[in-house]
């Protein structure tokens, strides 16, 4: 009996410890888990993806709507901020745009959004907006990125410099465009932090479009961005 209560003892002690460990292990995997997700960077990137919904954008060389190829950059672009410990808010993260739905006119209903992406630069003074876009110009041999940005916020210009620079630098040797303040661009002439509109390229182009749609040169584009971004200290 005494043996048995000795066993008995034993047995429950090393329950009890394993026990403990167990938790132990939990917790500090979970503490783990929490710091690698929690955000080592000061700003809140907004990643706007251009129009969306029933606005679909420039329609380029064989029907590529710009509303999904700015979907498709943004997307790719939120992962590797997010890869890199950035806190990051999409004002679409799907085909729809963010339309007040109850208004009756088409044109009321893209004034609402293009409101409610304003509200959503202007949410925090943490914020630094990046709206993606692509161009279309008759001419169809142009071709390249252009930057725009905000006069509001000394920030935006060197964010568009550095981006361009990376852009230019990375992958796109002979364009020679530098980037451009904005004059009656709403949401940048409205922002009230850093914020940029990145015309990632030509949808009227045809050699420019095939680059435009292909996931590699999208996920390059992106690290072009994020690069622009590191080098602006944001
Ligand atoms: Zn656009």
């Amino acid at each position: 009996m005494v043996r048995r209560k000795g066993y008995i003892f034993v047995l429950s002690t090393t329950l009890i410890l394993c026990f403990i460990i167990m938790i132990f292990t939990a917790v500090s995997q979970s503490s783990v888990m929490i710091n690698t997700t929690e955000s080592k960077k000061n700003s809140v990137i907004v990643i706007d993806c251009g129009h969306g919904g029933e606005d679909p954008g420039a329609i380029g060389v064989n029907n590529v709507y710009e509303s999904d190829v700015n979907l498709s950059f943004g997307l790719k672009f939120n992962d590797i901020l997010k890869l890199n410990g950035y806190d990051t808010v999409l004002t679409r993260n799907d085909k729809n745009d963010i339309a007040d739905k109850s208004l009756d006119t088409i044109a009321k209903r893209k004034k609402s959004d293009m409101y409610k992406r304003l509200d959503i630069y202007n949410s925090s003074l943490k914020n630094v907006a990046i709206s993606i876009h692509q161009n279309i110009f008759p001419a169809k041999s142009c071709s390249g990125t252009q930057v725009f940005y905000s006069k509001q916020n000394p920030l935006s210009k060197v964010l568009a410099d550095n981006i361009t620079t990376s852009v230019v630098s990375n992958l796109q040797n002979d364009n020679e465009r530098i980037s451009k303040e904005s004059n009656g661009i709403f949401l940048l002439d409205n922002a009230k932090v850093p914020a940029i509109i990145v015309e990632c390229g030509f949808l009227s182009n045809e050699n420019e479009t095939y680059l435009l749609c292909d996931k590699e040169y999208q996920k390059k584009f992106s690290y072009c961005l994020f690069q622009g971004l590191m080098n602006s200290n944001l």
